[in-house]
């Protein structure tokens, strides 16, 4: 149990916050009323730096999945809302694009700054309305935060290239220069982290942006979008919009004003925005689905398997991209594996993420539920063994029971789709060469992870993965300073560290010519 805790949590929270996490577990309005006065719970879209209704004032309410309670109702925007953040972005171009890298930077840093003075306030609004523990959250400001420190940084090292010419009175030089308007759709799981792997280098870049958080998860956008604003970020350099998705992409994919899209989501979502960013041809980035396979060798050490399994596999309920959805176990050691990886998981304690105690939240709604509900009940009718779980959660909602099936194999819809929810599945394999065809046999290539003790295995596999992130015995991988991105089908591009900003820039090359002439 202690080994769960840590492998999930880490540390325990800071002590006043743990006080503080008692009371509004027991009186979620608490919480509420501590986000009202500390002035992050904006409630409407930003567009050019003034907070906006829809339109046509319909609004949609914004749940909390461990209680159902309505946090905010906020704006339901579309078309013409995000026609005019688009322009309000344009415009914003041509100053921000202009400051210098040392000024870009500066307020960058204090966006930074900002985001960990205020990380209790913005972890508990994750909690919120994403559902994840707070332990989580706090973990995701951090990470989330890292991102607009790094780019920060990366905006003053932004280097072009001098040519050697091939004709000696001439002189050869690259520049970087910003994309211009970029149009960012993000999803619920990382509700702050997957706006500022965008946000950061686009704006490090000289870029200015349009961001489309996912409806179920808006407010810790504009929590984030309201510390930009005072620290500095250009009004119109950051806009928000929420509300109909496939209004607000189309109207991002036809404007010839926005000259990148940036997503991460889902595959089926992801293919649509690159189908239609072809007729105005826009550089994309896409970050989507993954099928993690996981690795488990006869000569892995077991506890660190079970540990490094565990984190990656039960993280956020299930809920990220990088899961290991596919557990594969070699013979010799399945049988140990299986029963430590089971209790481990059995102890798992399921509830509201305010409590302090609680490693595993709710889903973040009942089609989500669903869908895990129904691959466990084929996979079961398939002949799979449920050796933990296997059914929601007593407390209802949407809580389901930290799951573990056995003897899972392909004729199972689980072993092919991303189960996005806290099911883990064992595969039995007997070679090396068998758990690689295996991994590699899906059209995703996202993250991967293996667990041995040998050298020389960890390179030939690492090698021979087809996977954008490979984990050498540990389970949670993803860094700032590291390229995140997938092979296949997981998406195109990379976030994070030195090749991340590379995605808003573009390469332009200029010919001095006639030096002895003019
Ligand atoms: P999703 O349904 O694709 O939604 C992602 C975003 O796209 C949301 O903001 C959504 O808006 C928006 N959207 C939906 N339909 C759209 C359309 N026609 N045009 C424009 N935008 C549209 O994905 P999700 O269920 O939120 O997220 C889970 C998926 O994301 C999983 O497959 C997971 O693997 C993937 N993911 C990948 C990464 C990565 O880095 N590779 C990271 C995290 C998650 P609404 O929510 O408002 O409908």
């Amino acid at each position: 149990m202690a080994m769960c805790r840590a492998g999930l949590l880490g540390s325990r929270l800071p002590h006043p916050f743990r006080i503080l996490c008692r009371q509004m577990s027991t009186e979620p309005r608490v919480a509420v009323d501590r986000l009202r006065q500390s002035g992050l719970l904006r409630t409407q879209g930003l567009i050019g730096g003034k907070w906006i209704d829809a339109y046509d004032g319909k609004t949609i309410p914004v749940h909390n999945p461990a209680t159902g309670d309505v946090i905010a109702n906020v704006p339901f925007m579309g078309r013409n809302e995000a026609i005019n953040a688009i322009s309000s972005a344009h415009e914003t171009f041509t100053s921000w694009s202009k400051l210098t890298a040392n000024e870009r930077s500066k307020r960058l840093r204090k966006w930074y700054d900002l985001i960990i003075s205020h990380k209790e306030d913005l972890a508990l609004l994750i909690t919120l309305e994403q559902g994840k523990p707070l332990k989580e959250s706090l973990g995701e400001v951090n990470y989330g935060a890292s991102f607009i420190e790094f780019f920060a940084e990366e905006a003053k090292r932004i280097y072009g290239d001098i040519i050697p010419p091939t004709i000696d009175d001439r002189r050869l030089l690259v520049l970087k220069q910003p994309v211009g308007v970029v149009g960012a759709i993000t999803p619920w799981n990382f509700p702050l982290a997957m706006i500022t792997r965008k946000v950061g280098p686009a704006l490090a870049s000289g870029c200015t942006a349009v961001v489309k958080p996912s409806e179920y998860t808006p407010l810790t956008a504009l929590a984030a979008a309201e510390l930009a604003l005072q620290a500095g970020i250009s009004p119109g350099a950051l806009n928000i919009v929420f509300g109909n998705a496939p209004d607000i992409g189309d109207s991002l994919l036809e404007s010839t004003k926005v000259r990148k899209i940036t997503f991460t989501g889902s595959t089926a979502v992801g293919k649509k925005l690159m189908a239609g960013s072809a007729s105005t041809v826009k550089k994309i980035s896409l970050e989507l689905g993954g099928n993690a396979p996981c690795i488990v060798f006869d000569d892995a050490d077991l506890d660190v398997a079970v540990k490094g399994t565990l984190a990656a596999k039960f993280r956020n309920s299930g809920q990220t991209c990088v899961c290991a959805n596919r557990i594969l176990v070699q013979e010799g050691i399945y049988d140990k594996f299986a029963s430590a990886f089971a209790k481990a998981v059995q102890a798992l304690e399921v509830g509201n993420g305010l409590i302090e105690t609680t490693v595993q939240g709710p889903l973040i709604n009942e089609a989500a539920l669903e869908k895990v509900e129904s691959l466990v009940k084929d996979a079961t009718g398939k002949g799979a063994d449920v050796l933990v779980g296997g059914r929601r959660h007593s407390l209802g909602r949407t809580f389901y029971e930290p799951t573990v099936l056995g003897n899972v194999n392909n004729e199972m819809l689980i072993s092919s789709q991303e189960v996005f929810g806290p099911v883990a599945r064992l595969l039995r394999f007997k070679t090396e060469e068998e758990a690689i065809q295996i991994a590699n046999d899906t059209n995703a290539g996202l993250a991967a992870y293996i667990f041995t003790r040998s050298m020389p295995r960890s390179w030939r596999v690492s090698e021979a993965l087809e996977y954008g992130l490979v984990g050498v015995n540990e389970g949670l991988i993803s860094t700032e300073v590291a390229p995140f991105g997938g092979f296949k089908q997981s998406g195109l591009g990379r976030e994070g560290s030195k090749y991340g900003i590379d995605e808003y820039l573009e390469i332009k090359y200029v010919c001095l010519g006639n030096l002895k002439e003019v």
